[in-house]
């Protein structure tokens, strides 16, 4: 099937493609396509449906596990259609090509005063891999996600069609389309509307905590801020359990910077090319490698926790919106230095009544299994009208885990007995993170009229069923 595909001469290469998830524990041998155009795209998937041709498509490969790779398939990576199509700076709108990264997103917007309304950590995220997930930020308790800000996009169907859809125009695709892991049809043009921003900076305050409940009450107190999002040092044992830091932030208002039009410069927001003022960054994985190891980790929580506990006594303070979003792209591949296993995230979303029990369990488990997360991260969210929604009305505790072949049975062992317990307290999973959740797990943490709804829309919409990725295939996302 794949041959007749090559042979039509619109697989643009016919070599196979080593190709991995952002963490590296997953990977794919895939024949790669990359049109530059939606013509082109419409091409390899009408070929594809009258073959019959899985396709699995792939933004910026920032997806930590297999959401973006397919074992033997065809990739259709879309970052080469990477135009911005249409910009209104008097309004904020913006048209774009799916292949737009987030970074592109705001060098392109920020000097007129527009900031994107929802940014990953990473700012290279693409428009089209983020809405497949339907990203969110740390100000998803207010701002809700990525997709709840798109006006409309344009989606490649499975069969080739081209819809343009929106919150009133083929309304239940929009809908679906957005969040649903890229197995509904190719977004190839996303209109989006940006944020307003008076300046280039952001206003930060520091809280130290002293466990889950104490960070959850201080979230709770600040939810007239832009952005809150805590740290939590996962290796603390018995009493100091859950202690941490919350970075809570708000915009400055209209006024307030008395120099905007220097802090909205582009050369004002670039993270800094060297660390200490003489490491570039570029090596700065290699010294994170060292410390790769439950004493080094313990070492580097425990500072961090006291330093940035010196932070929470001074005042607030200013940071770029690029150094206050993208702390994680200061050590640019830091995943390499998980090398050779990779790393897991394991970001669970647990209803606010059961989220510090659900997550200081998580912690304790962790710990008991001699595979104490390395990097712990805290959200509040809100839920969203995406028929595929991850989001509950509480929060999220992501957690990194490194895969190393001694531990790997062990950790799937782990990430299995807190699943359970999420799924008891109704709890939800994240496609762009996930690369364990087995198909039993996801069906029952899942309502299964959504999924209903689901393969309703993928036999109209792609009716060969080309659209799939191993993640879905691997969850039985489209499985009765
Ligand atoms: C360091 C780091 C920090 C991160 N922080 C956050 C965070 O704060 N919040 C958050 O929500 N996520 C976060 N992520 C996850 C990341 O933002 C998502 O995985 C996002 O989907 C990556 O975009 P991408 O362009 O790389 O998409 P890919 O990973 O390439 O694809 C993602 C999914 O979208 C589908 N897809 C790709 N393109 C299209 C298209 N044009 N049309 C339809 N479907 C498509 C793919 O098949 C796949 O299922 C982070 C990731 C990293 C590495």
């Amino acid at each position: 099937m794949q041959q007749a595909l090559l042979s039509g001469g619109l697989v643009l290469s016919s070599r196979m493609e080593r190709m991995r998830g952002w963490g590296m524990s997953h990977g794919a041998d895939m024949y790669a396509t990359r049109p530059t155009t939606v013509e082109q795209a419409q091409r390899i998937l009408e070929r594809a449906h009258e073959e019959g041709v899985k396709i699995t498509l792939r933004g910026s490969g920032q997806s930590y596990g297999d959401a973006s790779i397919g074992q033997d398939r065809v990739l259709l990576d879309l970052t080469r259609m990477r135009r911005v199509l249409a910009w209104d700076p008097i309004n904020g709108v913006i048209d774009v090509e799916p292949g737009v990264r987030i970074v592109d997103l705001w060098h392109y917007t920020l000097e007129d005063g527009w900031w994107p309304p929802v940014v990953s950590g990473t700012m290279r995220t693409s428009l089209g891999g983020g809405l497949g997930v339907n990203i969110h930020g740390k100000n998803s308790f207010k701002y809700g996600t990525l997709g709840d800000h798109v006006l409309e996009i344009d989606v490649l169907t499975g069969d080739g069609r081209l819809l343009t859809c929106s919150p009133s125009q083929h309304r239940d695709i929009f809908y679906a389309v957005i969040g649903s892991g890229g197995v509904l049809g190719v977004i190839t043009r996303i209109r989006l509307q940006m944020k307003r921003v008076y300046s280039g900076e952001v206003l930060v305050e520091t809280f130290s905590t002293r466990s889950i409940q104490e960070m959850i009450d201080v979230m709770e107190a600040h939810l007239d801020q832009d952005y809150l999002v805590g740290w939590v040092d996962a290796l603390a044992p018995g009493f100091q359990l859950g202690r941490g830091t919350l970075h809570v932030a708000r915009n400055l208002q209209e006024g307030e910077d008395k120099r905007p039009h220097h802090t909205l410069k582009l050369s004002y927001q670039e993270l800094p090319e060297v660390f200490l003022g003489f490491v570039p960054k570029s090596m700065l994985w290699m010294g994170l490698w060292m410390f790769l190891h439950r004493p080094g980790m313990r070492l580097v929580n425990t500072a961090k926790f006291h330093a940035d506990r010196r932070e929470a006594s001074r005042p607030p303070y200013r940071q770029s919106h690029a150094g206050f979003n993208f702390l994680l792209d200061y050590v640019p591949g830091w995943q390499k230095s998980y090398q050779p296993g990779g790393l897991i995230q394991y970001q669970t979303f647990v209803p606010k009544a059961a989220a510090r029990q659900v997550f200081e369990q998580q912690i304790l488990l962790s710990q008991k299994a001699g595979i104490p997360p390395f990097l712990a991260v805290l959200k509040k969210h809100l839920p969203d009208p995406f028929l595929m929604s991850y989001n509950v009305d509480g929060y999220s505790f992501a957690l990194d885990y490194p895969v190393r072949e001694r531990n790997q049975r062990r950790l799937h062992r782990l990430a299995h007995e807190m699943t359970e317990i999420v799924i008891q307290h109704g709890g939800r999973f994240y496609f762009a993170k996930d690369g364990i959740l087995t198909e039993n797990e996801f069906k029952r943490s899942f309502p299964a009229d959504r999924l209903r709804q689901l393969r309703s829309l993928k036999s109209q919409l792609d009716p060969s069923g080309i659209l799939t990725s191993d993640m879905a295939d691997r969850i039985g996302l489209l499985k009765e």
